[in-house]
């Protein structure tokens, strides 16, 4: 698929005029400017925009949610995740023998994830819950609260200690993110390596839970495996040769991928909820003037509305991106794979990579 790339359009009048860059880059308060920049009308709207296909993919991931306790499984082991990377892996490893309740519903960006007192509930009934601690602090509160039977915790899989993501991983006041964040970054699944890690990881967990089907969880991790490693080479492979290695994105979500792909990368903000400030704004805009940069990257579930104002501001297009952090009827690919495929396509085009 091709990606998409807009030019940029009318900034809202609303959005606050470029200031003085501020001297740091501290976590904002996310209602407040959410209130400033979006307004609740572009939230309905978002939800308006599901259709079918969305929702008929999250009422099967939530079936579970709304059901009762394992029996309703018909045997298979519950599985309890709150973003749809680890939906993924659970289901693609766990094939038939689990059932996968995804806890945030489809068209919704996963960091700001509330749980009902249902969803909170399910957790408790859960066989295993598969989480990356201090990325969805709802999930980590509903585990207290109500514990599965099991948890497993990327982090020890990945190497990543997320903590409280707001608080401890910080990017820049121009929105560069450092090598010494990565540890604190939870987007691993956009490095394949690290997703092939917390593959492993599940593979492990379920065949500890459910030896009788250990055959069937290892070949479907080695199967997934081998998938990884062709995706990680195609990257590495044709992303060489680009006209700009500086990669600007909406959400500080691509340090994984930066890393083994040798970009630089920016980000205008630190999750998709948050907006930089007036003083960033112009720091960002500056960067982008002066990096060469040849495409500021959106992304579906979130507002695209800063990076508008900056296109409009430098003259750069921009082109979406999509951090897999949950799937929509918009999305470009039907699942993780596919969905990498895509952005590889993306940023392909967008870097200007000519291998
Ligand atoms: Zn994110």
């Amino acid at each position: 698929m091709s990606p998409s790339r807009m030019p940029p359009s009318t900034p809202d009048p609303s959005t606050p005029r470029l200031l003085p860059p501020s001297s740091r880059r501290a976590p904002r308060s996310r209602r407040t400017v959410r209130r400033v920049l979006l307004g609740q009308s572009d939230r309905s709207g978002t939800r308006a925009r599901l259709s079918g296909v969305g929702l008929a993919l999250g009422a099967a991931l939530l079936l579970g949610a709304c059901s009762g306790g394992t029996d309703a499984t018909d045997g298979r082991l519950r599985v309890v995740v709150g973003a749809y990377p680890f939906a993924y892996l659970a289901e693609t490893i766990g094939g038939g023998h689990v059932a996968v309740d995804l806890l945030t519903r489809p068209g919704a960006e996963p960091h700001d994830l509330e749980l009902t007192a249902a969803q909170v509930t399910g957790v408790g009934k859960a066989d295993l819950a598969v989480t990356l601690g201090g990325f969805q602090p709802a999930v980590d509160q509903a585990i207290k609260a109500a514990p599965p039977r099991h948890t497993l915790d990327l982090s020890a899989a990945t190497g990543i200690s997320v903590e409280h993501h707001d608080e401890e991983h910080a990017i820049a006041p121009d929105g560069h993110e450092s090598p010494e964040d990565l540890a604190h970054d939870p987007h691993f699944w956009l490095d394949p390596a690290l997703m092939g890690r917390a593959a492993d990881a599940v593979a492990d967990e379920l065949r500890r839970l459910d030896p009788a089907h250990a055959g069937d969880y290892d070949a479907n991790r080695d199967r997934l495996d081998a998938q990884l490693r062709d995706l990680r080479d195609a990257f590495r492979s044709r992303l060489t040769g680009c006209r700009s290695t500086t990669l600007v994105t909406s959400h500080a979500a691509y340090g994984h991928l930066a890393a083994f792909t040798g970009f630089d990368p920016y980000a205008l903000a630190l999750t998709p909820d948050t907006e930089p400030s007036a003083g960033e704004l112009a720091q960002i805009v500056s960067v982008v003037r002066s990096h060469d940069v040849t495409t500021i990257y959106t992304e579906p579930l979130a507002s695209p509305k800063v990076a508008d104002v900056i296109a409009t501001e430098t003259g750069v297009p921009t082109a979406v991106l999509d951090p897999i952090e949950g799937l929509t009827d918009t999305s470009a690919g039907r699942d993780y794979l596919s969905l990498m495929r895509a952005d590889l396509e993306t940023l392909v085009t967008g870097q200007q990579c000519r291998p």
